[in-house]
């Protein structure tokens, strides 16, 4: 856990280079091939994202904030092994503040809070992982909200105060995105996602957890461009969410043959048939899961053996369950035009044919330069 000022800030381009010479290089390089693939570079951007991050002389701050989530996004970011990601991504962000791994509690917690938002007023990324609870819970005294307080706030009151001064605000996770299951039917609790309860846009990294790799990749772009990357209507990066998953999946020939699993551990599982019938949502679900895969690349649900839930889908938990259930109104085999004419019908809307978010629509302002040129101060 770093803050400001710690061993982990970077004043000069000489301290960045002395902590990733404890990376090996060909890591590095690797670390810098797979943001490149990531964010669909060329090859030829491999030495560019490797000399941006080389010559950034600061580290953006970061605030991460938790609100009603299993910590399952925190899990993802701190677990990834090899190459050892978390090691890059400390190169990268300086995590000012991050209530699950930051070793300050109560008063002292509050205080790094308040410190980070102030020192980097303007320029820090708020990073949101869970949803955030509007209803208000039985008893005399409770107030819209108090499902969920931190340091005698709501979520609702730390996300606004948070986020307000923040250069960019990256969602992480389904629940932060988009409510994720706490806003399940009946959603006791009334739980949204940030930006529909604070109003401020936002870049959505939704999945359940969300990938890493996508999360970094967004910063990485910025490091390179100076911009955060093109999103579809919902707030998704197009360089993740650009394509449904069964647009590129490993299993899409066996689809489009007919070839279909018909019972988990049949003979159609074993050779790795299509997993429409098993209720597979990858028609109605854009992430680059078949790409990117999960756990530094090692697999994903589909190549496991397990139909796609639509995690990274508005409202999943409802709309795509039951999850072993195929998608209605579908003739098989044959249904290449039927399984693509659903999955634009409900959900293409996101990202197909829709207006490209401006990619600076979530930069408050023209303050955060992670390269340290402080152009308005
Ligand atoms: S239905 Fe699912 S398993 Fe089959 S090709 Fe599409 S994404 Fe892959």
């Amino acid at each position: 856990m770093g803050t400001s000022g710690s061993d982990f800030s970077f004043k000069t381009p000489e301290r960045r280079m002395d902590a990733l010479a404890g990376i090996k290089r060909r890591d590095f390089l690797s670390f810098c091939a797979l943001m490149s693939a990531t964010l669909g570079l060329g090859p030829s951007f491999i030495p560019k994202i490797a000399e941006a991050i080389e010559k950034a002389t600061r580290r953006p701050s970061v605030i991460w904030l938790h609100f009603a989530e299993c910590t399952g996004d925190s899990e993802a970011f701190i677990r990834s092994t090899n190459p050892s990601i978390e090691e890059l991504i400390l190169n990268i962000l300086s995590i000012d503040y991050h209530e699950t791994i930051m070793a300050a509690s109560g008063e002292a917690a509050e205080g790094a809070l308040q410190k980070a938002m102030k020192d980097n007023k303007g320029k820090y990324i708020a990073v949101c992982e869970g949803a955030i609870p509007l209803g208000t819970p039985p008893g005399p005294n409770a107030k819209k909200g108090d499902y969920l307080t931190i340091a005698g706030k709501t979520g609702l009151e730390l996300a606004k105060e948070v986020c307000r001064d923040a250069a960019a605000i990256m969602c992480v996770g389904n629940c932060a995105s988009f409510g994720g299951v706490q806003a399940q039917y009946p959603n006791p609790t009334g739980a949204v996602g940030v930006e529909e309860a604070t109003g401020i846009p936002t870049l959505k990294v939704p999945g359940c957890p969300h990938n890493v790799v996508n999360s970094v990749a967004v910063v990485v772009n910025f490091l390179l461009l100076g911009s955060l990357p093109k999103t579809d209507k919902l707030g998704r990066p197009l360089f993740a969410y650009g394509k449904r998953i069964h647009d590129h999946c490993l299993r899409r020939a066996h689809f489009d043959a007919g070839q279909f699993v018909e019972k988990f551990g049949d003979a159609g599982a074993k050779d790795r048939w299509c997993l429409y019938k098993m209720g597979c949502k990858g028609p109605q679900t854009y992430h680059n899961c078949p790409t990117v895969e999960y756990n530094d690349g090692t697999s994903w649900p589909v190549k496991a053996g397990h139909g796609c839930i639509g995690c990274s889908e508005p409202k999943f938990w409802d709309n795509m369950a039951p999850f072993y259930e195929r998608l209605p109104n579908i003739k098989l085999p044959g249904v290449e035009a039927s399984a693509d004419q659903i999955g634009f019908t409900l959900v293409g809307a996101a990202a197909a044919g829709s207006a490209v978010h401006g990619a600076y629509t979530f930069l408050n302002r023209k303050k955060f330069d992670p390269t340290l040129k402080d152009k308005e101060e």
